[in-house]
């Protein structure tokens, strides 16, 4: 498509799950499937994915640049009314597009929607991934939503799906300044913890407030002292030192040991349960009292 901004030689490599998936459950007799799939939940994401690209089509041929104080009040409130948690805006940098895919605009308009605590209690469960494939159809929706509603007031829009996304969220989210990348390589909010999904919006507004700092630093240091994530890992794949690339990107899983694990057990995720983040409300304020006590 004309105007498409590709990825960087930095950009990293996407990990297509329900391929790499397959590729496994062929090459090894030892790997077994626990879960059953919603069926309804995941029929509904496939069709919000390509709703998310069919839908460009429908941009207006001139879009706005320009977005009044009034109408991002009226844009927060509307993702909120969507069940958004979190939303803010950056320059998307071109090295955490995934290779192979590109986006339209780069200005992102960065969203988060809360996983339910109780649900993520539960995990490895049945129950457990239900909740995930849901979130994951809710905010995937919502996306669309958001993009659709800019269209209607004059802007051009691409959401990006939070499964499959064409871009690697949990930095981006952190140079929006919603939270901060814990050891297990997710993105730790102050408001949910890690118990968030990620989705994005691009577009050409250009007055956008985009983020430039980033108050959640301090997360770092408290998770140099916890290492639950780790200790809790059933496949052991989480790294004690996490790998910092040329690129400035970050790997913080074993890749081969998680997926192993994630494909069998329901989609794991005991490593978001386990994060003292994810515990109560109110966790992220003792947490950060903690360190400055230290
Ligand atoms: S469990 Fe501890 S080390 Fe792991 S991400 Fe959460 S706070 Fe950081
Ligand atoms: S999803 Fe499970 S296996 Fe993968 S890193 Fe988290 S705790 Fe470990």
């Amino acid at each position: 498509m004309p105007g498409i901004i590709h990825p960087t030689a930095f950009s990293p490599t996407r990990f297509e799950i329900p391929l790499e998936a397959m590729k496994l459950i062929q090459e090894r007799n030892d790997i077994e499937m626990q879960q059953i799939f919603p069926l309804r939940r995941l029929l509904s994401n496939m069709k919000n994915i390509h709703l998310s690209v069919d839908s460009i089509a429908e941009n207006p041929p001139h879009t706005k640049r320009e977005i009044t104080e009034e109408f991002l009040t009226q844009l927060k409130e509307f993702a909120t009314s969507l069940g958004v948690g979190n939303i803010a805006f950056v320059k998307l940098p071109h090295d955490l597009i995934f290779q192979k895919v590109g986006v339209l605009y780069d200005n992102a308009i960065v969203l988060t929607m809360e996983m339910s605590k109780e649900k993520l209690d539960q995990a490895p469960s049945q129950e457990t991934l239900n909740m995930v494939f849901g979130t994951y159809d809710d905010l995937g929706k919502a996306a669309n939503k958001i993009a659709e509603f800019l269209r209607i007031h004059g802007y051009a829009a691409q959401a990006d799906h939070p499964l499959g996304g064409l871009v690697l969220f949990p930095p981006l989210a952190q140079r929006a300044g919603i939270g901060w990348v814990g050891r297990h390589g997710l993105l730790i909010t102050p408001e949910f913890g890690p118990r968030v999904r990620l989705a994005a919006v691009y577009t050409p507004i250009e007055n956008l407030p985009l983020s430039n700092s980033n108050e959640h630093g301090w997360i770092s240091d408290y998770c140099s002292t916890c290492g639950f994530c780790i200790k809790k890992c059933p496949a052991k794949a989480i790294l004690e030192d996490t790998i910092i690339h040329e690129s400035g990107q970050m790997t913080c899983v074993k890749q081969r040991e998680c997926f192993e694990y994630f494909v069998q057990y329901y989609g794991c995720s005991v490593c978001i349960k386990v994060c003292p983040f994810s515990r109560t409300e109110g966790a992220y304020e003792q947490l950060k009292a903690a360190i400055e006590r230290r």
